[in-house]
């Protein structure tokens, strides 16, 4: 392999990994190289998942995280910092979905989506980069955030926004943190079986959607390998702000 791609040496937080694709991330990370913490609430999964990856010979460690509030985001940092890991790849994975249509969604509704998609990465990005550029160490934030960032469905308004909110952001900041040679892009997966939608996909509508897809399938998490490990090694270096699509076509599907 292009020794570009290796993370040896590397530290990575994953945040979301209990579960889905941020589990997986965790694991090609850890695959690659690097040091992975397993960031997320349920701190009883993250302990089994530690278990696997270190019996496959992966260097993981699990850390309690809640991407929507300040403190816990900070603690987790600290944390890691006390056991001298200063994460230099931050994999913004947690998020949450929602399929009710705009006019019985809540303000809770709202406000749970958008501050675990688009405040929680905020929040993770930010920790990580204040702890970078004080430490004057190079860094690559991948912030996970969806094909539907970019188009819309039906009864998924707020996720949409929170995901076409995170993109920008994206760019954003790798805009203000290139000169700390910390590189900020969004990875935008198209659909893919996982808690957040697997009823959606089985369903007579799902396999309508799947139908329009150029490549007539839904994506396996394997699908996200390339572009992931492009994106926070330093194969990737000389790319920061970009949003790259792994959908099968789904965004170029025909209108
Ligand atoms: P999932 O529901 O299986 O996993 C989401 C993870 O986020 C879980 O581990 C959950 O515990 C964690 N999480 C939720 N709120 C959190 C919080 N406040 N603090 C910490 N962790 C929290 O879903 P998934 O499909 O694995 O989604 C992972 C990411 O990929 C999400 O950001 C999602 O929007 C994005 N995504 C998924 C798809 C897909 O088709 N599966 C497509 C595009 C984007």
């Amino acid at each position: 392999m292009n020794e570009l791609f290796s993370l040896d040496g590397r530290i990575a937080l994953v945040t979301g990994a209990s579960a889905g694709l941020g589990a997986h991330f965790a694991e090609v990370l850890a695959d690659a190289g690097a040091q992975v913490w397993l960031g997320a609430r349920r701190v009883d999964k993250l302990q089994a998942l530690q278990s696997e990856l270190r019996a496959k010979g992966g260097k993981a460690e699990t850390v309690a995280l809640d991407v929507t509030d300040a403190a816990s985001v900070q603690h987790a940092f600290d944390t890691m910092r006390e056991a001298g890991a200063v994460p230099d790849i931050v994999v913004n994975n947690a998020g949450v979905g929602l399929g009710t249509p705009a006019l019985s969604t809540s303000e809770q509704d709202w406000d749970q989506v958008v501050d675990t998609n688009l405040k929680g990465a905020w929040l993770a990005a930010t920790e990580a980069a204040r702890r970078l550029v004080a430490a004057e160490r190079k860094g690559s934030i991948v912030n996970i955030a969806s094909i539907l960032g970019e188009r819309v469905g039906a009864f998924v308004a707020p996720y949409a926004a929170s995901k076409a909110g995170l993109t920008h952001l994206t760019k954003a900041l790798a805009l203000e943190w290139a000169r700390h040679g910390i590189r900020v892009n969004a990875l935008c997966p198209g659909y893919i079986a996982t808690d957040i939608n697997r009823d959606f996909l089985a369903s007579e509508d799902g396999d309508r959607m799947r139908k329009r897809i150029p490549q007539r399938r839904f994506g396996e998490a394997r699908d996200l390998d390339g572009p992931l490990l492009l994106l926070a090694s330093d194969a990737g270096r000389y790319m920061t702000g970009t949003a790259i699509a792994a959908d099968g076509g789904h965004l170029v599907s025909g209108l």
